[in-house]
Formats: C-alpha cells, structure tokens, sequence
C-alpha cells in the first residue's frame, strides 16, 4: 500500500530528519519505501534517502508492503508532513565538512609582504595573522591510506569480512562513546552525530561488503565504496549534500585506519608554543585544538581570508597560508621560524636567525604586556568627544576575547557564522536569543548588527545562488535579503526583539542605491507591526548602512539624510574602489587602503556623515591600524571597530594623538 504528501519538514530530508526518518522507518517490520520523480529507494537507508535529495514543498509517496504497513504509512507520513520533524530533539546537525570547506565572512589581508627572507632555506606565504613566532615544527600530514592491491583468494574472503565488520563496529562504539560524553559541545555533538549516521548506514559498508566479496581488501574496498558515494552527494544539486561527501570520506578513512590498527593524527598533543604545519586544516579541526598551546600556523592552502585565518587571527596566533607546494620542504623541519606580518617562513632556523625572532617575539611579548593599561581607556578627541573604541566580532564565543581585549561594545557583527554553521536557516528565535545576547553582553555599549552579507562566494544551505560569473559584483549583501524578504523579514523580526535587551543598531552591507534603505525600512515597519499585532515585545533600533560600494560613497549626502549611522567597510571598499579581488594575491599591491583614490573616498563619507550631524564609524580591518587612526579621526570618525587583538593598540594610538605625541 502507499501514500502521497507534500513534504513540510523544515529544509526536507537532510542529514538529521533523513536519518530520524530512517530510524522510524525501522521500527516497522514492512518494507518501506521513499518514491521520488519515479525514484524509489528503501526509507531504512538514510544515505540512500539523502541522495533522494528530497526537499520541503515535493511530493513523495510511501509505500510499505508488510503486517504493520498501515501504521507504518501513518507514522511516516506524518513525519513528512511536520516542519520540526528531526530538527528539535537533538543538538543543531552540522557537516562537518561545510565547517571545514566554508570560509566565514572574509575580513581583509593584512599587508603584503615587505622583507625578504635572511635565511636561504627561507620561504614566502600569504601573511595571513599579524605577529612573529618561532618553535617546534608539529607536522600534521595525516597519511594517505592505501588498499593493498592484490586480490584475495576465495579462503580469505570470510575472514576479511569479519575483520572489516569488526572495524565498523569498532568505528561506530567511538563516536556513540563520543557522543555519550557530557562534556560535548553542541557544535561537536551534530559533527559527530553526522559522522555516525553515515557509519551504521549500510548503503557505505553494504558497497564495500560487496567489494570484498568479490576478492578485494578491506582497505581497497572500503575507499571505492566511500568514492563512490561522495561521487552521489558531490552530483546532487544541493550544497548541503555536496558536503556531505566529504563526511562519507571521512567515515571510511576512520574505518581504515581502525583496520590499519593506526590512529588519526591528532592536534590534541600539539606541544607547547609550536608551530602548526600542515598543507590543510579543516577550520573544524583548528578550532577544536587547543589553540592556547599553538605558536604558529603554517599551511600549504589558505589565505588571508579563509577561515583559518580568521581563526588564527582572533586568537592572536601569527599564521602563514598558501605555501603551495613549498610546504612539503617542511615536513622534516624540526624547527621554524615564522613572520605573520611578511609571510616570511624559515626552516630550521640559524642562530642569527633564531637570536632575531626570539629578540622579535620578545618584543611582541612586552608591546602586549604595555598595551594591556590601555584595556579600560576610554579615549577621547581633544574637544571630550569620546571615540568608541570596539569588536569586531561573528559570533557568541568570541565575546569573552573582546571584553578581555576592552572593546567598548560590537561594531561589526557579521551574521554570516550564524547562517553557514547550521544546514537549514536559523529561526527568528534562534536568532532573537543570540542577538540578545550579545546585546545583555555589551550593554550599556551599543552592538551594530550587520544584516545577511551573503553571496554566491560563500552559499549557505536553504539559500539557493545563482551562478555567477562575478559573484563579488552580484546577488549579495542587501540584494540577496530584499529579494528573499521571507529570508530577511526573520533576521529583522529577530533583530526587533533583541533590542528590549539593550543597545542593538543594524546595518546593512553591500548598499549602492538609496532605495534599497528606503524598502528595509518598510520591512522593517512591517515586521514592528506584526509584532504589536502579535503582542510580541519588541523595540526600534537605529538603522545605518556600511559604505562600502563607491556608489555608497558618492551619494553619502543623500543617504546620510536616511539613515542614523555610516560604518565604512574598507575591506570591501578598497576592493570595488581600486578593481582590485580582494582575495587574488596577484592585485595584493592595488588592493592597498592607503592609495589616495581610497583615502579620498573614506574622506567624502566622513565629511558627509560630519554634515548631517550623524555618526561616522569604520569596521573595516583598516580601523585598526595605528598609522591610519590619526587621519580617520581628523576626518571625523568617532567609531573604529576591529578584531579584538587590535584594540589596545588603537585605544593607545588615538591616546597618543590627542596628546600630541
Ligand atoms: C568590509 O568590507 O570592510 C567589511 C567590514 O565587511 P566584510 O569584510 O565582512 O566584507
Ligand atoms: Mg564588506
């Protein structure tokens, strides 16, 4: 017997409501079945149903042959037919993959490099996070695994098949055991929750079985089959499950390193002060280090905006990205030597050289030690005016480093981590409580809360982008939200309620055009109006935009008339100002905040802003840099905010300007 329905769960079949879906299927003694377009496939095999790629709003059919099929049909359909079907029971699922492959929200290079290397034996990367540090190298090159290739006699098949179930099941008790650990985080728990799903499924073991059978070697077997399947998840038109294949890869690699009687090369055992060198590290992994010990990072990919980075830098630890291939000359290093600020790496240091980074990371060491007076300095122009110094930050975690670093609240923060980590879009909810809580964090300092600066660069599931050929200049920012106001009406309805809990402004990215102000703003009235009408408690906060288009710039007059704040974006600005991709290390040199053409137009923002009485700020990284500060608050600006490891150094800088130092 079978059933149609129109699928309602929230973002369709994917990891999690797939695998619930599975467990319930399981329950049942029928053989049950998920129909698709024509495509049936057994609904007790959740890597077979997320290659279903079944999504919310499709029709689909049960069918169940058995004693129990009418219960079956029952339950199962009115699985299909609950939003919140396998989305409230357990912690947030997260690919583990989009974690690692996804940059979050870029931020800008630091400068390109300047010296070159002292040593020979020297190499240039991307300086990717300010500071110099030398130590230990801790190589992380987790091995390649290979099948044995010879074909099994017929006598040794069963034994080979016992030995890789053995290895599965031993797979899967590690992540229930990691699972069943209190002290798991929420983020970690989805991670590991994915990975074993893919684990017990036995779509995965079912191939590799079957590979066995026919006289390969567990290991052979086991890779083929993962290959196979992520070659599925990387076909299927869908972002989320394109990442999947990556997770099915490391669930076979887990298997064949159990079979190999190894274990995964872990971060966990990094000595004190090392130095990371690796040809990739997922973002996942870094952050789950503990980077407290880490010296420094160096890394064959990457650059200064991927996500290592951005990790490296708000955690202060001094990184050089996108070696290439030059990075293998440092598989045997025993030590390095490394220079965040110049991209200079050395092996192997000599004394010379040592002598001068340890004289250098010395140095560092005692700026830091003077700079931490500055924590609780509230710096102010000479006429009293005073200069808010804050964070920039792009989620709850990073709160802490921010008030340790004494930001006087959050000048920039970027909503995008909150819309990349999750594999559906996060709740008005979800989004109201974090948004709030930032607020109750910085209060009574305001926190500027950037709306969805998302593009086709960086897609997120439940947004589907276009193709672009210049998604820099495309459907991003303000664009993408006006266009998706079911997308946008959520964030701003969030946002609403958030601000009963303290001092939240917004800002909207990417704004060219006047209009674009104009139409949030009867979104905005709409979504205050709904909210009364719904007695929901909610307050107006103020609405500026960033000027960070040059379209921005040249009618800064008109919009500063619009809006109650400008936040100059320099990352972007300079980028659209001077042509120059902001990630394509071959334009590095134009790509440059000081060139006049620049500078010009952050100072026709700021005597615009000036004009109307209304406040100037910049979260772009040039915000932070000492040399600029003086010239931006001669202009006017009266809010620089940063990534929290420049704020002392800032503070101490306009300090040192006003006494005229
Ligand atoms: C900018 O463009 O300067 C900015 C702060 O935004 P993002 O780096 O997130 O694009
Ligand atoms: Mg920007």
């Amino acid at each position: 017997m079978e059933r149609s329905t129109i699928v309602r769960v929230h973002e369709g079949l994917h990891a999690r409501p797939a695998t619930r879906f599975v467990k319930l299927a399981k329950g049942f003694e029928s053989d049950v079945e998920l129909i698709k377009d024509g495509k049936a496939v057994s609904a007790k095999s959740s890597v077979k149903l997320m290659l279903l790629a079944v999504k919310e709003n499709q029709e689909v059919t049960v069918r169940a042959n058995g004693a129990d099929a009418i219960e079956a049909i029952e339950a199962l359909i009115g699985y299909l037919e609950n939003p919140k079907a396998g989305l409230e029971d357990e912690a947030e699922p997260q690919s583990p993959a989009k974690d690692a492959g996804q940059a979050a929200a870029p931020a800008a290079a630091p400068q390109s490099a300047s010296s070159a290397p002292s040593q020979a034996n020297g190499l240039r990367g991307v300086a990717a996070s300010e500071g110099v540090a030398i130590g230990p190298a801790f190589a992380h090159f987790p091995p390649e695994i290979a099948g044995q290739g010879r074909m099994l006699q017929a006598d040794e098949i069963a034994a080979e098949i016992d030995r890789f179930r053995a290895a599965v099941a031993a797979v899967q008790a590690r992540m229930d055991r990691a699972l069943a650990q209190d002290s798991l985080s929420a983020g970690d728990r989805g991670i590991v929750a994915a990975l074993r799903d893919i684990a017990v499924d036995d779509s995965l073991t079912g191939e590799a079985e079957k590979a066995i059978k026919g006289g390969n070697d567990a290991i052979s077997a086991i890779i083929t089959a993962a290959s196979t399947i992520a070659a599925d998840f990387s076909a299927v038109d869908d972002h989320y499950l394109n990442a999947r294949a990556d997770d099915v890869h490391a669930v076979g690699r887990q298997i064949c390193l159990v079979l190999l009687g190894q274990d995964d090369v872990s971060l966990e055992n990094i000595p004190e002060g090392a130095i990371l060198i690796a040809d990739d590290i997922g973002a996942w992994d870094l952050a789950r280090a503990p980077l407290k010990r880490i010296g420094g990072v160096v890394c064959g990919h990457g650059g200064a905006t991927s996500h290592i980075a951005i990790i490296a830098r708000s955690h202060g630890i001094p990184a050089v990205l996108g070696l290439g291939d030059q990075i293998n000359a440092l598989r045997t290093a025993h030590h390095v030597a490394l220079d965040g600020n110049t991209g200079q790496v050395i092996i192997d240091p000599d004394a010379a050289t040592r002598a001068d980074f340890a004289g250098r990371v010395e140095a560092a060491a005692k700026e830091r030690a003077g700079l931490t007076a500055f924590k609780t300095v509230t710096p102010k122009r000479a006429d009293g005016r005073v200069i808010e110094v804050a964070a920039n930050i792009g989620s709850l975690e990073e709160i802490e480093a921010a008030q340790e670093a004494g930001a006087m609240g959050v000048g920039l923060f970027r909503t995008e981590l909150l819309f990349m980590r999750h594999m559906h879009l996060p709740s008005e909810d979800m989004q109201a409580e974090t948004y709030a809580a930032l607020a109750k964090a910085f209060a009574p300092y305001p926190v500027i809360v950037r709306t969805l600066d998302i593009g086709g660069d960086k897609p997120i599931a439940g947004i589907e982008f276009p193709d672009e050929e210049n998604p820099f200049l495309g459907w991003r920012g303000i664009r993408m939200c006006l266009d998706r106001p079911d997308i946008f009406k959520r964030q701003l309805r969030a946002l609403l309620r958030a601000t009963v809990h303290g001092n939240v402004k917004v800002m909207l990215p990417m704004v060219a055009d006047i209009d674009e102000v104009r139409r949030t703003r009867v979104l905005v009235d709409e979504c205050a109006a709904e909210l009364k009408a719904e007695d929901v408690p909610h307050a107006t906060f103020d609405l500026g935009v960033m000027i960070e288009t040059p379209a921005a710039v040249l009618i800064a007059p008109a919009l500063a008339k619009e809006v109650a704040f400008f936040s100059i974006g320099t990352n972007d600005l300079t980028q659209y100002i001077m042509a120059a991709d902001r990630l394509n290390p071959t334009v590095a040199k134009l790509n440059d905040v000081t060139n006049p053409a620049v500078l010009s137009a952050i100072e026709l923002t700021a005597r615009a802003g000036v004009a109307a009485g209304i406040m100037v700020g910049m979260c772009g990284e040039a915000a932070g840099r000492p040399d600029l500060i003086p010239a931006f608050i001669k202009m006017g600006l009266t809010e620089l905010s940063m990534s929290p490891a420049s704020i002392q150094r800032a503070k101490k800088a306009i300090t040192a300007m006003v006494a005229g130092e």
